[in-house]
């Protein structure tokens, strides 16, 4: 297993739609590991191939509920279904979101409280979960990335201007950026 390089925001494979997966062999078990031993070392909740450079819609995730049960695995070619998404700004405390991507930052976005994906998983075998709360969220988040959409995209004011201001100071929203989970130190 090899922990891979992180895409950072600009880079254009993270804002292309990524294609379906047609092709189940040893090279997509090797990107699946790959991505596990990457968020894992990162370290984060979810990570999804463009963020690795690789345009195919799957993602891999790893959540601990309020009870302590861990729910890891991977989505292949997922379909989400969407819960209602409530017409209010997100609270500042408890509604703020990070991404691998845009590493170190953190901006509150308003997401669906419930939502249910589906997909398959390496074997081809359907997956099918129902999440609520943050377990939505990260489902919410990884599946915008297969759509080329990174959270930062879907800010509110004043934190769309905010990030943005932010990603022009550290130099991203360019082609060729990328970190190193292990390696290269981020803060926050
Ligand atoms: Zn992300």
């Amino acid at each position: 297993m090899t922990i891979r390089r992180i895409c950072i925001t600009g880079e254009p494979v993270l804002h292309t739609r990524a294609k379906e997966v047609t092709n189940f062999d040893d090279e997509l078990r090797e990107l699946v590991q790959d991505m596990f031993e990457t968020m894992d070392e990162a370290p984060g909740v979810g990570l999804a191939a463009p963020q690795v450079g690789v345009g195919l819609r799957l993602f891999t995730y790893d959540y601990a509920d309020d009870e302590g049960n861990e729910r890891r695995g991977v989505i292949i070619n997922p379909v989400l279904e969407l819960g209602e998404i409530m017409d209010e700004p997100a609270d500042e405390d408890t509604e703020i979101e990070g991404c691998l991507s845009v590493p170190g930052e953190r901006f509150p976005l308003k997401r669906a409280e419930q939502v249910t994906i589906s997909g398959v998983d390496l074997d081809q075998k359907p997956v099918k979960i129902e999440a609520e709360g943050w377990f939505a969220r990260i489902f919410q988040h990884e599946f915008d990335h297969l759509d080329g959409l990174l959270y930062v995209d879907r800010l509110a004011e004043p934190w769309a201007e905010i990030s943005k201001d932010i990603i022009e100071d550290n130099g991203w929203g360019k082609p060729g950026l990328s970190w190193l989970p292990g390696y290269d130190k981020l803060e926050g």
